[in-house]
């Protein structure tokens, strides 16, 4: 009995605690050569029209650690935040996406994931346009994805930086959507082609009304706008019907297809069975 009291629990949580800081630690130590060592690689997860199919993928970014195994974004990257990291990073993406996506059909657009570290390090625009012009891969088929914690940061000129990307042609998808600091004001004042609605309102978006309003007012927000909605996370073929229904534009998750290599997305285009699971 002495081993399951509030004691024995807290001692044993302690213990793990010590070991999790400790080998957090690890890994930050090894973030910093993890760059040079090219441990760093893409998963593309496809981007779904509901009129049209295929449009596109998601860059998601994924580190293969010597001894760790394959460590999850959310894991790392507030990691190589906290240690200046993430600007160098994310432009290695940037530029291995659009790199890769030069190879896809030629009206593919790749969607890449931007941190408020990357957006704050100042010159971010004059970045993306040498990179595009680098590799020879036409702004509009970039879409950048920020989240409302980019906005929230008012020590440079949010809005400028997203103008600009909006001049050279980009598309700009706010991310997360209703997740974190949601502010009707963001998208008064901000050029978004797309909004991605979070998917927590979508896991159970067939069954309880209250993510079925929510979900129905942020279609009608973004289409009012005259910005694209797309869903995210949806993984059943009920979630979908429903979503067409709504009249969502664009779906994502596992049941139009996971996260995948790029060496899968020839075989992945080829089979089309990212229409098959849904299209009813
Ligand atoms: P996100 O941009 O919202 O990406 C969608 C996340 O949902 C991905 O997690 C994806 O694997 C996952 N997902 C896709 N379909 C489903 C589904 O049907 N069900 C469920 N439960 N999940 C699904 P992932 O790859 O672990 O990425 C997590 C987050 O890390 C991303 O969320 C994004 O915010 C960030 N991230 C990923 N790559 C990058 C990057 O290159 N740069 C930056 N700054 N952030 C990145
Ligand atoms: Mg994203
Ligand atoms: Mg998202
Ligand atoms: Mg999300």
């Amino acid at each position: 009995a002495a081993k399951n009291d509030g004691r024995g629990r807290a001692r044993t949580f302690n213990r793990s605690m010590m070991i999790m800081l400790e080998q957090r630690e690890t890994l930050r130590r090894s973030l910093r050569v993890a760059l040079k060592e090219q441990q760093f690689f893409i998963e593309y997860q496809p981007l779904v029209e509901v009129s049209e199919g295929i449009v596109g993928f998601e860059a998601l970014l994924r580190w293969r650690h010597p001894f760790a195994g394959v460590i999850p974004p959310n894991v790392f990257i507030p990691m190589a935040e906290a240690d200046g990291l993430m600007g160098d990073i994310g432009a290695w993406v940037l530029e291995e996406a659009c790199r890769e996506a030069s190879t896809w059909p030629s009206h593919f657009i790749v969607a890449v994931n931007l941190s408020p570290a990357e957006f704050l390090r100042g010159g971010f625009t004059d970045r993306v346009a040498g990179i595009l012009d680098e590799v020879r891969f036409p702004a509009e088929r970039l879409e950048i994805e920020i989240t409302e914690t980019v906005l929230l940061e008012r020590t440079t000129n949010n809005l400028d930086i997203l103008h600009t990307l909006e001049v050279l042609g980009v598309r700009i998808a706010l991310d997360d959507f209703g997740t974190r600091y949601s502010s009707l004001s963001y998208l008064q004042n901000f050029p978004f082609d797309t909004i991605k609605i979070d998917r927590h309102f979508i896991k159970d978006v067939e069954t309880n009304p209250k993510s079925q309003t929510i979900v129905r007012f942020v279609i009608g927000l973004a289409h009012g706008l005259g910005m694209r909605i797309t869903a995210e996370g949806v993984e059943t073929a009920g979630q979908a019907t429903w979503l067409r229904r709504e009249k969502c534009d664009r779906l994502q998750g596992r049941l139009l297809g996971a996260p995948m290599s790029s060496e899968a997305i020839g075989d992945f285009l080829r089979q089309g069975s990212f229409a098959a699971g849904w299209i009813s």
